[in-house]
C-alpha cells in the first residue's frame, strides 16, 4: 500500500504496479490540486525516462536551462548553465505547474496498474510484528475501509503520517526557515539563452525564488528565519508585499506585476525522520525529511526515493532479510544525499558561499561541480565528482578563515 499520491507516491506506485505488484495508494485529495515546488533539476530526467513520461513533463512544463543567482548587495548576477555540468547526458529540465504535474505521474500509476483512491485519507496504521499491518482510511462519506497491506510506502509529504504516529520526527535546528509565496502576471522574465532560469534573488536576510510558469505565470516566493515572520497585524500577504518592495533586484521585475493566487505561508519547514524505515514500511519524499527548497530538490529527492522505496517493497515482499538488507544501503545513501545538500543550504546565507556563488571559479573544476549539485548530481555516485566538491568546501573554508582574520575576500 501506497499512502499519498504526490511525486513520490505516485512513482513508487508506478514502479511497482508495472513489476507485477498488486499496490493501491490513497490520497487524501483530489487531483488536479494546487502544490507549490514547481522548479525540477535534470537528473528527475532519467526518472521521467524510466517512467515513459518525459514526452508528457515537457508538454506541460517550462523548459530550464539552468538556475540564475542574483545579489541585492550590488545587483551582480550569475547564471549556471546545466550545459556545464560534470555530468553532460542531462542539461535541462522543466519548470512545471504542479496540480497538473502531479496528475500525470498519478494518471501514470493507474494506468500501469495501481488502484489509486482518490479523497481516501489514512488515519493510522497497526503493525504486527512480522511487518504485517492494517491501515485504516476514511473516504469522502466517512466511511472507513481498512487494508491489509503486506509492505506499506508512506508518502504522505509534510503531513508525514508514520513519522508522526510513531514519533520519529526531529526539526533541523540549523535550517529554520519559513516561507510565503503566490503566482504573478506581467512579472519581467528572462529572455535570450537565460530563458525559462529560476532565479534566486539574494536579499540581506533571505532569498527569494522567481519561477516562470506557462502562460505567462511567475511563481514568486520569499524564504527566511524566524524573525521575518515574527506576527504582523497585516498577515502573510502584506510580508510578502513588503518584502518584494523592500528588494531591489525583485521590485524591479515586478513594477507592473498583477497578483493571480491566494497568498500562502509554509512555516517551520526542515525536518527528517530518525528512521527510515521498519518492520513492514518505509518513507519516502517529504515523508522521510524536508530541505529547504533553495536549489529545487524537492521532487528529485521525493522519487529518487521512491524508486529505492519501491525497490525495497519488492525485495521485502519475496525476502524480508533481503528488504531489511535493502533498505539499510537506501537510507544510508539518501541521508548521505541529503547531508551534501545541507551543507550548502545552511550556509546559503553566508557572505563567503554567496561570495563564492556570484563569483565562480572553474579552478579544480568547482564550478563544474557545483552545476551538476545544482542539476541533482548529488544523489547519485559519479566519478569525478568529489575532487571539485571537497575543493570547493576547501575554499570556503580558507576564505572564511581569512575573513574572520580581516582579510578580504580577495585574498581568496
Ligand atoms: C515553499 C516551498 C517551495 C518549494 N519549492 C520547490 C521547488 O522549487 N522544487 C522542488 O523540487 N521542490 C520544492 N519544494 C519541495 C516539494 O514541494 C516537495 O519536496 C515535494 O512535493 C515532495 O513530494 P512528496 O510526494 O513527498 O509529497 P507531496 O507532494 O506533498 O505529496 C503528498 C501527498 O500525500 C497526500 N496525503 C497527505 N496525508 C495523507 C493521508 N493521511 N492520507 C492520504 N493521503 C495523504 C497529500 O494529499 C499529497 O498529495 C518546495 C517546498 C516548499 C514548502
Amino acid at each position: 500500500m501506497v499512502i499519498g499520491g504526490g511525486p513520490a507516491g505516485a512513482t513508487a506506485a508506478a514502479l511497482l504496479a508495472a513489476g507485477g505488484r498488486r499496490v493501491v495508494l490513497a490520497d487524501k485529495d483530489r487531483h488536479p490540486r494546487f502544490h507549490i515546488g514547481e522548479s525540477l533539476l535534470p537528473r528527475n530526467l532519467a526518472i521521467f525516462d524510466r517512467l515513459g513520461l518525459r514526452e508528457q513533463v515537457h508538454a506541460l512544463g517550462v523548459f530550464k536551462p539552468g538556475a540564475e543567482f542574483v545579489t541585492d548587495a550590488t545587483g551582480e548576477q550569475v547564471t549556471f548553465s546545466f550545459a556545464s555540468g560534470l555530468d553532460r547526458r542531462y542539461t535541462h529540465c522543466y519548470q512545471v505547474p504542479r496540480a497538473a504535474f502531479d496528475t500525470v505521474l498519478l494518471a501514470n500509476a493507474r494506468a500501469k496498474g495501481a488502484v489509486v483512491l482518490e479523497e481516501t485519507r489514512v488515519v493510522g496504521a497497526a503493525f504486527a510484528a512480522d511487518g504485517r499491518s492494517v491501515v485504516s482510511a476514511r473516504g469522502s462519506q466517512g466511511t472507513v475501509r481498512r487494508f491489509a497491506a503486506r509492505f506499506v510506502l508512506d508518502a504522505t509529504g509534510r503531513d508525514t503520517l508514520l513519522a508522526g504516529q510513531f514519533g520519529l520526527k526531529t526539526a533541523d535546528k540549523h535550517i529554520n526557515s519559513a516561507a510565503v509565496y503566490a503566482h504573478f502576471r506581467n512579472v519581467e522574465a528572462r529572455t535570450g539563452e537565460h530563458a525559462g532560469c529560476i532565479s534566486i534573488h539574494l536579499a540581506e536576510d533571505g532569498w527569494f525564488w522567481m519561477i516562470p510558469l506557462p502562460d505567462g505565470i511567475m511563481s514568486v516566493g520569499f524564504v527566511s528565519g524566524p524573525a521575518a515572520f515574527k506576527s504582523r497585524p497585516g498577515g502573510t500577504g502584506d510580508l510578502l508585499f513588503e518584502r518584494i518592495a523592500a528588494s531591489p533586484t525583485v521590485a524591479a521585475r515586478m513594477r507592473a506585476a498583477e497578483l493571480v493566487s491566494e497568498v500562502t505561508a509554509t512555516g517551520n519547514y526542515s525536518y527528517r525522520s530518525s528512521a527510515a524505515w521498519g518492520e513492514g514500511w518505509m518513507l519516502i519524499g517529504d515523508a522521510f525529511g524536508f530541505l529547504d527548497p533553495v536549489f529545487s530538490s524537492g521532487v528529485l529527492l521525493a522519487m529518487a526515493s521512491a524508486e529505492m522505496g519501491a525497490a525495497v517493497a519488492d525485495a521485502w515482499l519475496d525476502d524480508p532479510a533481503a528488504g531489511r538488507a535493502l533498505a539499510r544501503r537506501s537510507e544510508r545513501r539518501l541521508r548521505r544525499s541529503m547531508d551534501e545538500l545541507s551543507w550548502l543550504i545552511r550556509r546559503i546565507n553566508d557572505p563567503v558561499l554567496r561570495h563564492m556563488f556570484l563569483h565562480p571559479t572553474n579552478r579544480f573544476r568547482m564550478r563544474d561541480g557545483l552545476v551538476s549539485v545544482l542539476a541533482g548530481h548529488f544523489l547519485y555516485e559519479r566519478p569525478g565528482y568529489g575532487l571539485p566538491l571537497a575543493a570547493f568546501k576547501a575554499a570556503f573554508y580558507l576564505l572564511s578563515g581569512a575573513r574572520r582574520m580581516g582579510l578580504g575576500m580577495a585574498a581568496g
